[in-house]
């Protein structure tokens, strides 16, 4: 699992952070990486809330946890 550090323009789309939390790293952008969700969609997401979303699940149904979860947001307009 890498996650991409220092990317220009990086953005987690769960926590709409865009800085890395580390204090050693302040200057630097949030290690991300893009996920692809079931319905094909390219989600962004930072180490933790990767963590979240993964914890005990495979990856099917992953996948299909960021779609509902996009889906929701943007009805939520967040
Ligand atoms: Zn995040």
């Amino acid at each position: 699992m890498s996650f991409e550090y220092n990317k220009i323009n990086a953005k987690c789309m769960w926590c709409k952070r865009t800085k890395n939390p580390h204090p050693d790293f302040l200057k630097e952008t949030i290690p991300t990486k893009i996920f692809k969700t079931k319905k094909g969609r390219m989600i962004e997401l930072c180490f933790s809330c990767f963590e979240q979303e993964k914890k005990s699940f495979d990856d099917d149904v992953f996948k299909e946890k960021l779609d509902h979860k996009y889906e929701t947001m943007k009805l939520l307009n967040l």
